[in-house]
């Protein structure tokens, strides 16, 4: 035995390495993740922290995605990467739709660490219109859906454009939903140990009202 890792141990290290912290100073990027305040589908706060993560395979294509974004004179704003688990029971419980919200016991791709919820903010700061805001739970916030006028179709189409040139894959339904190719290759992120983990840094913890 030369000590080398055996095939099987290597996959595992190669897709379940530490997710990586993202920030807007170190990425460049905006970052409002919508469970770490009220303002979301659940009329209260999910994250008790507003930290961002993601796994080094999906960071590296954000890290594309952001550039290419500022070469159409925009700006990528993160409203959800990774996902604990406990953070996905939260929302399955307000919302068991199984056409927007993946059911915990399978297990989300947020959880993954390789999903990430995001939109465009132009030179104005100001968001594009995306014909819907996040989360909308509706057939309007279906990609191409014929409702919409071509201002908001285009909007959408550099979105798409941006996350899929930098190797993320689209929802369907849901115009702010990318994530990796193979996403449920990846394993689960033990959310207890992560979230102890970074407790000790000010961590991602849940609320705990
Ligand atoms: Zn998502």
């Amino acid at each position: 035995m030369d000590g080398a890792p055996s095939p099987a141990a290597f996959t595992a290290m190669t897709l379940n390495p530490p997710l990586i912290h993202i920030t807007e100073q170190s990425h460049g990027v905006l970052i409002a993740l919508m469970y770490a305040a009220k303002d979301n589908f659940t009329g209260r706060a999910i994250y008790d922290h507003p930290l961002c993560f993601l796994h080094p395979h999906a960071e590296a294509c954000l890290r594309k995605a952001i550039a290419a974004a500022r070469g159409f004179g925009l700006q990528l704003q993160i409203l959800d990467a990774f996902r604990p688990q406990a953070a996905q029971e939260a929302l399955w419980a307000v919302a068991p739709n199984p056409d927007y919200i993946a059911d915990p016991k399978k297990g989300s791709n947020h959880t993954r660490g390789v999903a990430v919820d995001l939109t465009l903010i132009g030179a104005d700061g100001q968001a594009l219109d995306m014909g819907t805001p996040v989360d909308t739970m509706h057939p309007a916030s279906h990609h191409f859906h014929a409702a919409h006028s071509s201002a908001i179709q285009l909007n959408r189409m550099k979105l798409l454009t941006i996350m899929l040139e930098a190797g993320f894959l689209h929802h369907p339904r849901e115009w702010w939903h990318y994530q990796l190719p193979d996403a449920h290759q990846y394993p689960l992120v033990d959310g207890h140990v992560f979230m102890t983990c970074v407790a000790t840094t000010g961590g991602h913890g849940l609320a705990t009202a």
